[in-house]
Parts: C-alpha cells; structure tokens; sequence
C-alpha cells in the first residue's frame, strides 16, 4: 500500500528557467553584433527550455526573429500568438507548404523541389524565401553546381507571384578559422553568381553563435544566435560566464529516499561502486530517461545541502545514487545537478566535460519528465 506522505513525495523533477537570463543573453549578444540584428534560434523546443516562453522573453530583449527548424514548430509560434518573423529551414517531403505560406513565415530553400510546391500550394500571398548555399558543411543548401538553377528557379516563382527572394544564407562548421574564411568566400561567391543572374537580396545571414561572437566579417545582416543565448559558450577555450553569459537553466529534484548502510555495499547496476565505511547513501529521481548521461556516472557531482557530492556507481534510466557520509540528509532536499554555477552548483558546462560531449547536448536532451518552471 501507498502510504499518503509518499504521494505528496512523488518526485517533482525541475527545470527551472530563468527568463531575465534569457534576456540578459539576448540583449549582451544583440549589443555585440549590433550593427547586424540578432534572430534566437528556439528549435529542439528552445533548447531544452520550452519553446514559447523562450521565444517571447527573446522578442522583449529585442530579438527581431526567432529560427526554429521546421514548420509544425513554427505553426506552434503562431498559435501562441508570436507575429515576429519566424524562419524555418528544414523542409522534407511530407512539409505543409501551404500551412506555412498562410503562416506568413520565411522558409530556408535548399531545392528546386520545395519551389515547386511552393507554387503549386498556391497561396494568396508570396512568400519571404532564403536561398541556402552549402559553404561546406555538406547538410541541406545547394551545391555550387546546384546554385545557379536554384537560383534561377527562385526568380521564376517570384515572377510568378509565389516567392519573394528576401535573403541569402548559409551555415558555418565551426571547424577552424581557415575553413570558416574559406566558407565565407564560397558564400560571397555564391551571393555574387545570385546577383549576376539577376537576385536582389534584402538580407544575408550566415553566422550562429561562434562566429556571430567572434567573427565580425560573418554577421552580414543578422545572426543566428542559438547556444549563447541559453548561457552556454559556443567554445572550448572559454565559458559563458567569461562571455558575459548567463546560464538559464537549474535542474534539480528532490531526494527520493535516504538510508543508511554498512561498509563493503555495492551501488547501482554492475555494483561498480563499494562503500569504504558505514554511510548513508541518497536516491536522486533522474537518470538518462530524463538526459543525465550515463557516460558521467564515474566524473560527475552534484549539489546538495552547500556542497558537492560525486555520484556514485552508474546512472540508471530513472535515478543515480550520492555516497554523503555522515552528513545529514533529509527526504526531499533538493538535488541540484547542474544550474548557474554561483553557489558552487555544477554548470551544464561542467556536465558536458564529465559526458565528453557539448552543453548543448546537456540541456537540449533534458526530457519529458522534467517540469520546466519560469522565473519572469
Ligand atoms: C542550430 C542552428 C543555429 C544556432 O546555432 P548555435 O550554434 O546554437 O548558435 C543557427 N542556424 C542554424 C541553421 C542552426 O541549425
């Protein structure tokens, strides 16, 4: 039988995100890029963060648009009510081209095809098009040997009413400075060869995160700003802190079950942790099922009561063990695994070295089962 204090305990597992962060983010990258105009990219449901909320504290900072990946995304926006521009650029097979030109969004073009049903779907209106080139990180965009007819393409459909040719863009690699300059001249060449033909581009726009902080010459219009704006550096060699960056989100939840326990115990799957003396050991109700990668189980810590424990033994799908010793734990202090770092708490960043892997796998992959709470 459920004893009625343990329905009151069930876990409430918490990503709590701080709003004023968000535009704390989106007004410190807004002001360095300026001249150029910052879009906040909200895929993967903002990163983690929850989509809307996200997205709205983005327009209050001054964001001018926001990049999701797909339409249904986008429809999601404007059904909350969100009329800024909203850019979608991964287009496949089964996407509702006509929902979107109703939408009024701006579509990523990397095709021929996606022309075609643009036109076919007939919309009362023409819509804003970017044409993508692929500068060499080998995803959608046009090949240079694509370029031209896509191009081509493009101004047949907005002789024909269906399109207005708005921008060029493109995505950088991130991979050194010599590839991103090298990416940078096939995109000129690419806005060059559109030009010749005879486009005329209200917008350019080929930087995210890293090169909208780092490479001037890549800001063109508007960046993309998507990583930086949720606290997290884009860069290996620098943390969002040191780029006036604050984290926005807090993860935690509540110590599911304390006990005490003799010296030479196993902890969780494989019993690869044995503890040295009697201790107590404490249940934390999140595991890989909620995002916390199974690979930190031997590097990470948390924070609970003012300091750091390691966890112990392996991260289970729903929970992972701390070994805290002697000290006092009481049923339902809060866990706190990752937030802004200024108590002593880990960082999302922190996280992604235990992983082997990048903040933005930390909170982008944090799941379902996880309530996200707001501070405004
Ligand atoms: C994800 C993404 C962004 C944002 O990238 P960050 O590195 O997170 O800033 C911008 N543009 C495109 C096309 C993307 O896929």
């Amino acid at each position: 039988m459920t004893h009625p204090s343990e329905l009151v305990l069930a876990p409430t597992r918490e990503a709590l995100v701080d709003l004023d962060a968000i535009r704390h983010n989106v007004r410190t990258l807004a002001a360095l890029a300026a001249p150029a105009e910052t879009m906040v990219a909200v895929k993967a449901n903002a990163y983690g963060h929850g989509m809307v909320e996200v997205a709205t504290a983005a327009l209050e900072a001054g964001a001018m648009g926001l990049a999701v990946l797909d339409i249904p995304a986008a429809l999601e926006l404007r059904a909350a009510g969100i009329d800024a521009p909203i850019f979608a650029w991964l287009l496949d097979d089964e996407a509702d081209f006509a929902a979107a030109i109703a939408a009024d969004l701006d579509l990523g073009i990397s095709a021929e095809w996606q022309l075609d049903r643009i036109v076919g779907a007939q919309g009362d209106r023409p819509v804003r098009v970017h044409l993508k080139i692929d500068t060499g990180l080998s995803r959608n965009g046009a090949t240079e040997e694509q370029w031209p007819d896509l191009v081509r393409a493009a101004l047949r459909a907005e002789a024909a009413g269906a399109v207005t040719v708005h921008a060029a863009w493109s995505h950088l690699a991130d991979a050194s400075p010599e590839d991103d300059a090298e990416a940078l001249r096939r995109f000129h060449a690419a806005v060059d060869v559109a030009v010749d033909l005879g486009a005329t581009f209200a917008k350019l726009h080929l930087a995210a995160s890293s090169a909208g902080i780092c490479e001037p010459e890549a800001r063109f219009d508007f960046v993309r700003f998507g990583i930086a704006v949720y606290g997290i550096s884009p860069f290996d060699n620098a943390s969002g802190a040191d780029l006036g960056l604050r984290p926005t989100m807090t993860l935690s939840a509540p110590v599911a079950s304390v006990k005490r326990v003799p010296a030479g115990q196993g902890v969780s799957y494989g019993l690869t942790y044995r503890t040295t003396d009697e201790t107590t050991l404490v249940l934390v109700p999140l595991g890989y099922a909620d995002g916390i990668p199974r690979i930190a189980g031997g590097r990470a810590s948390v924070w609970l009561n003012g300091r750091r424990y390691p966890v112990r033994g392996r991260i289970a799908m729903d929970q992972f063990v701390l070994d805290v010793g002697d000290d006092p734990v009481e049923l339902g202090d809060r866990v706190i695994v990752f937030g802004p770092g200024d108590q002593g708490e880990p960082t999302a960043e922190e996280w992604a070295g235990w992983a082997d892997t990048i903040g933005d796998e930390i909170i982008a992959r944090i799941g379902h089962r996880v309530t996200r709470r707001y501070v405004p």
